[in-house]
């Protein structure tokens, strides 16, 4: 049989339905769906996502005789179930043609409107609806989207000003008007002259007439739109594969704009801001969708009760509300009964949150779009266990619904209680993506890098604005609602936004805004918030949030499921502390050089390194002993009744050197020794490559008294904690361990210690004595190592560093640039490389167990807090993953997941 390329939906029956979303797209799926279930939906098909990756390899004319056929049968249909004709000057199919992938990227991709039309079709179109005004609107915008989209009219400049809305500015100026629909009918077919006269002038080509011409050029300019950089960005930022490519659906077009019986909408099932049962969304009368989502008209709530409450957030009386911004329950009664209906049925059938598109032509309802709505880490907590609690759905799938990596955003900053009393609120606006956020302003989105903290501040959002609201700490708009691109990009990013401030005059050219009286240069402070729509002056501090409710509710579920522990990467007992509030159960890497860093321990670490004798050394180390010893009691302390791996010295030894001459000199001084004699011993440590040099466990073998030291001042730590009646665990561990020799002799010098310090205090504890896995040579070893050493802790930093032999120092220069080209999926510091340094962790886990099958292992690199890596560690069968104070959670949730999966 021949592959089928086109799938075909209307009037309640589909040849596709909702599992077919990698085929069909999620728009696609969703539609034969919805009529599956009997939801109105215009009719229409979709042509499969394999069709894009055979346009990507084939070209456009192989891929258009493959298709041809199938889109001939396939828009036949639609004329049959609309009693029209595609390319016909009476009765003429208009259609529409979008874009949809596999995971929905709003906004990345193209989308046509009213195709079909013509210089004849548009007098059938006037004739038939008995309304020449819209039909000659409709063609003025087709021929606008088609002409930027298809025919690539507009240009990548930074003002952004698409070359039709010049021409229609201008004449609009010349008339004296504003808005669009005050043009006349003689003002609309001008502009459509115009309009195809700017399109001969830059493209050198008449506009196309014939409707099949024009469905080719569009149907390819959506394969193409695949490829553009928003959505290659979009994608690269989402994690989603080039070769899924995009699915592009053919629709009858429905008109919300053919009068005041019509209307068009977005719509949520529940808030997509704060999760909160309530039917919300916004509409336009006598609108076509963009209008909605562009932000130039102000739309209008559907429900009365979302409508009162944004007009309370507007200050507008009630009686005014109700004539200016009527909702859709006051508008239209009883199409809102209907579109009610739908939403519930809706979300009965999908079991979650649903983001819905719809119009109202002439006083009947049609669904464009239904899909999982995207929301904010706050809404999706709330939404999954408000299912779990109407027992819509069970513990497992309210769990496996939760984006790990978006708990992010409940750790996220508020502004500080005391510091928001006294700010000066410049204006509101809407409450479009929640948290705070204080910053310098920008006004392009290129140039949110150029502070630490930017606030980018634009009249509006366009998708090609991605890259820079993602670099941005929040996002200001003067216009749009709460679905415009800015707010739902921001929620999807987990960005404080604020949306459709109208008080802003936001001037591009003089790089200022003015809100009142008060005009704001670039670079200016402003603070944001983005959970209530306040914009304030000046710079208002932030704190970091408190968790509980639904949050705690999510860990405690998580642990339920879990197999792994979560640990934490903590070298102060303040992080150790904070972790343990995040539910961390022990430590699984404190690094003990962050210790000597402060005050007096750097001398006397200096001293010990310039020594140039064992007993010099041991002189100074004698020094460090107490620091170490009361570090270790703290962080064991905060960790008590949990395991604590303590990780012996592992940079190299030059990192604590002075390398300016001032403080050499210094040095000097205060050691009694000659500057050149400190210079000498600087340049002696000075190595090629340090990161292969002189440190870990070589530190260590070659100088035993700095083992012996850490040993004894964790021991002693441990043994008076236990005195005073708390509970350390103590788990020594050596880095950077390449043969089974390396660890033996470090073991066997702590263990002596140990036995002294017992017998010195006349009293013991138990310890452990592991190693880090982070050099390929251990992992490919671990059944030798594994005889001698009681844990494993996987070093995934320097095990990838070592496996690509790519610098972690040096990697920037060239890590965006592999990524960008594809060479490299992720960065592999990042997220871990399963293939490659995966291999090794399993085979070390494997041959470790091996040797002594209880052998406890872990992860302490970069990689135990990404939820990729915590699934993969998970199915290796580790003990613990460990990662920073922050990342717990997220951790936590992750372990859960994997358990579940
Ligand atoms: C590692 O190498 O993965 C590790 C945790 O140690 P560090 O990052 O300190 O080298
Ligand atoms: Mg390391």
């Amino acid at each position: 049989m021949n592959k089928k390329r086109v799938y075909s939906f209307g009037n309640g029956n589909a040849e596709g339905k909702a599992d077919m979303k990698n085929l069909l797209g999620g728009k696609g799926a969703n539609l034969a769906e919805m009529n599956l279930i009997g939801v109105p939906v215009p009719p229409g098909f979709t042509i499969t996502t394999e069709v894009c990756t055979e346009y990507n390899e084939l070209g456009k004319k192989p891929v258009v005789e493959l298709l041809k056929p199938e889109v001939e049968a396939a828009i036949h249909n639609i004329e049959r179930l609309t009693s029209t004709k595609f390319g016909d000057a009476q009765n003429p199919l208009l259609v529409s043609v979008r874009s949809g992938a596999r995971a929905s990227m709003p906004g990345m991709m193209d989308t046509i409107l009213n195709l079909g039309l013509n210089d004849e079709a548009v007098a059938g179109i006037a004739k038939k609806s008995g309304n020449e005004w819209f039909a000659w609107d409709s063609y003025r915008r087709f021929v606008q989207m088609y002409g930027d989209v298809v025919l690539g009219m507009k240009t990548e400049s930074k003002d952004e000003i698409d070359p039709f809305e010049k021409i229609m500015e201008a004449v609009k100026e010349v008339k004296g008007i504003n808005l669009d629909t005050e043009l006349t009918v003689e003002d609309l077919k001008d502009l459509v002259k115009r309009f195809k006269k700017a399109v001969k002038e830059q493209t050198g080509k008449d506009f196309p007439t014939s409707a099949w011409d024009q469905l080719w050029g569009a149907i390819i300019a959506v394969f193409d739109s695949w490829q553009n950089t928003r959505a290659i960005y979009y994608r690269r930022l989402n994690n989603i594969p080039d070769e899924w490519g995009t699915a592009v659906n053919v629709q009858a077009m429905v008109f919300g704009n053919m009068g005041n019986t019509s209307a068009t909408g977005v719509a949520f099932t529940r808030d997509a801001a704060t999760g909160e049962n309530l039917f919300n969304g916004e509409y336009l009368i006598n609108a076509q969708g963009e209008d909605v989502v562009a932000g130039v008209r102000t739309p209008q709530e559907i429900t009365l009760e979302g409508s009162r409450r944004w007009a309370n957030l507007q200050n507008i009386p009630e009686n005014e509300r109700a004539t200016k911004y009527p909702s859709l329950e006051e508008t239209m009664p009883v199409l809102f009964k209907e579109l009610n209906s739908v939403q519930q049925k809706l979300e009965d059938h999908y079991k979650d949150m649903q983001d819905m598109e719809f119009t109202i032509q002439e006083g009947k309802l049609w669904l464009l779009q239904t899909r999982n709505g995207k929301r904010t880490g706050a809404a999706m907590v709330k939404i999954a266990m408000d299912l779990l609690r109407e027992k819509t759905i069970d513990e497992k799938t309210a769990l496996l619904r939760l984006e790990p990596n978006k708990l992010d955003e409940l750790l996220h900053p508020v502004f500080d209680s005391v510091a928001i009393r006294s700010a000066n609120v410049l204006a509101k606006g809407l409450p479009a993506s929640p948290g705070a956020a204080t910053g310098q302003i920008v006004f392009f989105a290129d140039e949110a890098g150029n502070y630490e903290n930017s606030i980018l501040v634009r009249i509006e959002t366009s998708p090609e604005d991605l890259e820079g609201m993602n670099v941005a700490r929040g996002i200001l708009t003067a216009r749009g609602g709460m679905t415009s691109h800015a707010a739902v990009v921001a929620r999807g990013m987990g960005k404080c936004c604020v949306s459709g401030a109208g008080s802003l005059r936001v001037n591009y050219k003089t790089r200022t805004v003015t809100i009142g009286d008060i005009t704001l240069n670039e670079g200016d402070w402003i603070s944001l918030n983005g959970s209530t729509g306040e914009v304030y002056e000046d710079k208002v501090m932030t704190r970091k949030p408190d968790m509980s409710g639904d949050f705690g509710l999510i860990m405690e579920m998580s642990d339920k499921f879990t197999r792994m522990n979560v640990r934490t990467n903590a070298d102060t007992p303040k992080d150790a502390k904070t972790a343990r509030e995040y539910g961390a159960k022990g430590i699984g890497l404190c690094r003990t050089e962050h210790m000597f860093f402060e005050g007096s321990r750097i001398k006397a670490m200096r001293e010990m390194i310039l020594a140039s004798t064992t007993t010099g050394r041991k002189k100074a180390l004698a020094k460090l002993l107490p620091y170490q010893r009361e570090d270790f009691e703290g962080i064991l302390e905060a960790m008590a009744g949990y395991g604590v791996t303590i990780r012996l010295l592992d940079p190299p030894l030059h990192e604590f050197v002075p390398h300016q001459l001032a403080t050499q000199k210094e040095l000097a001084d205060e050691m009694g020794i000659s500057l050149d004699m400190v210079k000498a011993k600087v340049a002696e440590l000075e190595e090629f490559n340090p990161m292969l040099g002189h440190r870990g466990c070589r530190l260590g073998n070659t100088y035993p008294e700095i083992t012996e030291m850490q040993a004894r001042a964790i021991i002693e730590a441990a043994l008076n904690l236990k005195s005073k009646g708390i509970d350390a665990r103590p788990e020594i561990m050596v880095p950077l361990v390449g043969t089974i020799k390396e660890f033996e002799i470090q073991a066997e010098i702590i263990h002596k210690t140990a036995k002294k310090v017992f017998e010195e205090r006349n009293d013991s504890i138990h310890y452990q004595v592991g190693t880090m896995i982070e050099i390929p040579r251990a992992a490919l070893t671990a059944d030798l190592i594994a005889r001698e050493a009681d844990f494993f802790s996987f070093g995934t930093n320097d095990l990838t560093q070592m496996t690509f032999g790519y610098s972690r120092d040096d990697a920037g220069s060239f890590l965006p640039i592999y990524i960008n080209k594809g060479i490299l999926k992720n960065d592999p510091f990042q997220v871990l490389d399963q293939d490659g340094v995966g291999l090794l962790v399993k085979m070390g886990t494997e041959k470790g167990r091996s040797a002594k099958p209880d052998l406890k292992v872990g992860i302490c690199g970069e990689h135990g807090g990404e939820p990729s890596s915590v699934e993969f560690c998970h199915n290796v069968g580790m003990n613990y993953v460990s990662c920073s104070p922050f990342r717990v959670p997220i951790a936590r949730l992750a372990a859960a997941q994997a358990a579940i999966r």
